[in-house]
């Protein structure tokens, strides 16, 4: 994996680049859908690529379980098995041991757990973690850590990064002293956790920095902090971390967070978000998200977006979007989700056009302009608008 920065945005942090994987490139900034269980729910890949998919997600954790490792190294690994021919990133496994498994528990430099499926006993560690993503063939590896959860004390905090450091020094230790499965190159990013304290954050990425990892993923936010405290040191880690390599936020987000996180330095981002919330009937648009369900909508003959050129938006009314959400029918969810992943990669190919462009602090205004931000999340919002308004670049 090469990464190649190509420009970087005069009054914010934002950067445009360029990674270079064995299965093609992926311009950055870019959202990343997530493929969970080896599909980007209701979505074919034709459809991905059209929406200008770059790269998608595939779960360690769910694969593992399901289909299990055996068949996925007869398929040829996830690529072939889904017959997705661009790249891929897998997670560790971490986050959904921690967030589905049941009786889990840490031993040594283990963690054992019950699968939440079945109830069978398994047991993750940094080099199975590894073995797991080797077999999976991703292109991007991540590297084993553990995910603190917020609010999460300083003790805690503190205990789980030094057990996160000894895993990854592991994780890499073992990525250098294995091969591949298959005839494509793998990258290992580590992650960078510290929960929200800004001295256990430097030293994650000083001691991950030495290590020196492909990348580095930004883990343990957006897990129910305040959205200041996520955008202020998603800031302060990019500012610490070396220029020359790719920078993941985990796990982000909503439209406004993915704009901050790119004005912050971010390269990469995925959620649930789009689809998870296309098949509650929240569709995304550049003036914010609206509700299909909603009665309003039963007479309402415009598409999503008069500007989207997605599928959904050229041939379809928001009324029969309506119809189809309430009647449950498949295609709803499939004509949302379609809408969704094209506005969220849109977003972000916006963006950098903007930062090539030298225009990003003008897109970044008229992007708050535009948007409505909703209310939870309002005031540090504005907050932090005020904060770039006068922010210059620290280099
Ligand atoms: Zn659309």
């Amino acid at each position: 994996m090469k990464f190649k920065l190509q420009k970087e945005s005069k009054n914010l942090s934002a950067r445009a680049g360029e990674i270079t994987t064995d299965h093609g490139k992926i311009e950055t900034p870019i959202f990343m859908p997530v493929g969970t269980k080896a599909t980007v729910k209701t979505l074919t890949n034709e459809e991905l690529i059209q929406a200008n998919a770059q790269i998608i997600l595939g779960n360690t954790y769910h694969l593992y379980l399901r289909p299990g490792m055996e068949i996925m190294e007869n398929a040829g690994g996830l690529h072939k098995f889904m017959n997705w021919n661009k790249p891929i990133l897998t997670d560790s496994g971490g986050y959904q041991v921690y967030s589905l498994a049941k009786l889990r528990e840490i031993v040594d430099n283990k963690i054992t757990f019950r699968s939440h499926i079945d109830g069978s006993l398994h047991e993750f560690s940094p080099e199975k973690s590894i073995n797991i993503q080797r077999t999976l063939g991703s292109d991007i590896i991540m590297a084993f850590d553990e995910c603190t959860p917020y609010p999460c004390d300083y003790s805690y905090a503190k205990e789980s990064l030094k057990r996160t450091h000894e895993w990854e020094k592991k994780s890499k230790e073992y990525f250098d002293n294995t091969n591949p499965h298959y005839s494509h190159s793998q990258a290992l990013f580590g992650i960078i956790q510290g929960s929200t304290f800004d001295d256990l954050r430097y030293e994650s990425v000083k001691y991950l920095t030495d290590l020196e990892f492909d990348g580095y993923a930004i883990g343990g936010l957006a897990v129910g902090e305040p959205k200041k405290i996520m955008y202020d040191l998603t800031n302060k880690v990019c500012e610490k971390l070396p220029k020359d390599s790719p920078r993941y936020l985990m796990g982000v987000g909503k439209p406004e967070d993915i704009i901050e996180a790119i004005a912050n330095g971010v390269d990469m981002m995925d959620c649930v978000l789009p689809t998870r919330n296309a098949r509650n009937g929240s569709l995304y648009s550049w003036q914010g998200r609206i509700n299909i369900k909603n009665a309003k909508y039963k007479n309402d003959f415009n598409p999503i977006d008069s500007n989207c050129d997605c599928y959904t938006c050229k041939n379809h009314s928001r009324a029969y979007l309506n119809h189809l959400y309430r009647n449950q029918e498949i295609t709803g969810l499939r004509l949302n989700t379609i809408h969704n992943i094209h506005f969220f990669l849109e977003l972000t190919a916006k963006a950098r056009e903007a930062i090539l462009n030298d225009t990003f602090s003008d897109f970044y205004n008229n992007f708050f302009n535009n948007y409505h931000v909703e209310q939870d999340n309002y005031l540090n919002n504005l907050k932090n608008k005020e904060n770039y308004k006068n922010k210059k670049k620290n280099n």
